[in-house]
């Protein structure tokens, strides 16, 4: 029997107003349904957004320390509960469970990291023209705030959102993926089981496409932080701006590795593999693009389509697996024509290009991981966000080329240089138009506890995490206290 389930809206699990439900289906295996989820529609998105506007007084009037009670219960809860979470993660996105289970130890570390916010400083005393005067800021919380957010990391993000967002005060509507529902399913249980107050944390599961614009638009939202594409980021970006609302958009990337002619071709090989290929490739900060600098290219490529060659790909539940299917039909679709693109423009595939088929691969959506070479850097491969197992290598002649390749694209959203040479990765770190920039390192990958986002397409240029989430998630006060009178 397959479950149904709900939105968790003022703390209770309704249907959709609609009644309607979505199947959710494990992009590794399609003959396995992991529920039917609440295709929710505008009237439940009102509803949604009523209940988070009428938590939020007593919400906001809670003292930082108090929150973060329920910040600390909800990380605690959630690591008990880590394997389960993981697995789940794993069967409806793909992601193998090494990376679902780091994930959510992620989540459970945001949760953490953000209670603690919750005890800190948020405003400053500044020194008042008048000695009489006492001027100081306060850090007010936004509202009700939307989190809209993707299906790729379907629970760190999520948090990265949802907990500061809390922690300062917000109350919340969170619209995941329409792909990954059950994870969402299972981060309302935590909050709701942490005993957050009714209304304080709201889920609609669904299609943005139905629920966006009325969630957004409604007047009660005051905030939206939305991940994903720039296609869906710039409408919500522009209803923001008609509603006068604070928003939030991180997006896409071509994130480049540059690997100059000193590089540690081990260090680069292996780390631009595993920036292009974990996760199929489906991250936000995945290597796209490989610029080698020449007297490096032939081994390098070599190096790599070796090791690309033999990448064991299967289930995310496989513990050999390197890296698991895509995360649905379409998004294997778009893949594979762009794998379709690049040999139409004349790139040299040296391996993969193919939907994998026989046995198991006939039930998901896998895709053998590709690498193309003698890519230019007109070409669509080197220019679009592909978000699939494929790898474009485009040569350059020395590291003033390879950068200016590197910046050639809109988005700037992570990059990394391979280099032993101080001063080049100096020039590099100076000129690169990216937001998370590397130095000997993989492009993917986000330490919580620093600002992530990027420049350029790739975002609305706010940071999110770290410290730097209490920049979107409140507004400031400026206040100037002064005694009445003559002061006596
Ligand atoms: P998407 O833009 O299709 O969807 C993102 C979210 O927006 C989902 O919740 C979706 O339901 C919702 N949505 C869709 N249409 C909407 C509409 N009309 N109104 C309101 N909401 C709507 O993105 P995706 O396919 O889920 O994710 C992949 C994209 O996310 C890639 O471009 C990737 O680079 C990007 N991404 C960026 C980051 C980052 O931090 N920069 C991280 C992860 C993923």
């Amino acid at each position: 029997m397959i479950e149904t389930f709900h939105d968790y809206i003022n703390g209770e699990w309704v249907p959709a107003a609609s009644g309607r439900t979505t199947a959710n289906i494990n992009p590794a295996d399609t003959r396995d349904v992991i529920g039917y989820y609440a295709a929710s529609g505008p009237e439940d998105a009102r509803r949604a957004a009523e209940a988070a506007e009428a938590a939020l007084p007593g919400w906001r009037a809670l003292a930082g320390p108090q929150r973060a009670k329920y910040l600390e219960q909800a990380a605690s809860l959630m690591e008990s509960r880590l394997e389960e979470i993981a697995r789940t993660l794993t069967r409806e996105e793909g992601k193998t469970l090494m990376e679902s289970r780091g994930e959510t130890a992620r989540g459970v570390a945001l949760l953490r990291y953000y209670a603690g916010e919750c005890w800190r400083a948020c405003g400053e005393v500044i020194p008042a023209s008048s000695p009489r005067a006492l001027m100081f800021t306060r850090r007010e919380p936004l509202g009700v705030v939307a989190a809209i957010t993707p299906w790729n990391f379907p629970v760190a993000i999520p948090l990265w959102k949802i907990a500061p967002a809390l922690a300062f005060g917000n109350t919340v509507v969170f619209k995941p993926a329409a792909l990954t529902p059950a994870v969402a399913v299972k981060i309302a249980e935590v909050f709701e089981a942490a005993g957050l107050p009714k209304g304080v944390f709201n889920l609609l599961t669904g299609s943005g496409g139905e629920v966006g614009q009325a969630l957004v638009g409604h007047p009660a939202v005051k905030g939206v932080s939305f991940t994903g594409s720039n296609a869906v980021g710039q409408k919500i970006g522009a209803w923001a701006v008609q509603q006068g609302i604070k928003f939030q958009l991180e997006m896409g990337g071509k994130n480049p590795v540059i690997v100059a002619a000193d590089a540690d071709l081990d260090q680069a090989v292996d780390l631009t593999v595993s920036g292009a290929m974990r996760s199929a490739g489906q991250k936000c900060t995945a290597t796209s693009r490989a610029i080698v600098v020449e007297p490096a290219l032939d081994e390098f490529i070599d190096r790599v389509v070796r090791r690309v060659q033999n990448l064991p790909v299967g289930p995310g539940t496989d513990e050999a697996a390197y890296l698991g299917p895509l995360a649905s039909e379409p998004q294997m679709r778009s893949v594979l024509d762009y794998i379709q693109s690049g040999a139409d423009e004349g790139a040299e595939m040296l391996c993969g290009g193919v939907r994998l088929q026989g046995g198991l691969y006939d039930r998901g959506f896998y895709v053998q991981p590709t690498v193309f070479a003698g890519v230019s850097p007109r070409m669509k491969i080197a220019r679009e966000e592909i978000f699939g197992p494929v790898l474009a290598v485009l040569p350059a002649a020395d590291l003033d080329e390879a950068i200016h390749i590197a910046n050639g694209v809109p988005y700037g959203l992570s990059a990394s240089l391979f280099t032993r040479d101080l001063g080049a990765a100096l020039q590099y770190i100076a000129r690169i138009e990216a937001g998370m920039v590397r130095v000997n390192g993989e492009t993917a990958g986000v330490e919580l506890q620093a600002p992530f986002g990027g420049m350029k397409s790739s975002s609305s240029h706010s940071r999110e995490q770290g410290r730097a989430a209490i920049e979107f998630f409140t507004e400031i006060k400026t206040i100037s206290l002064e005694p009445a009178g003559d002061g006596k």
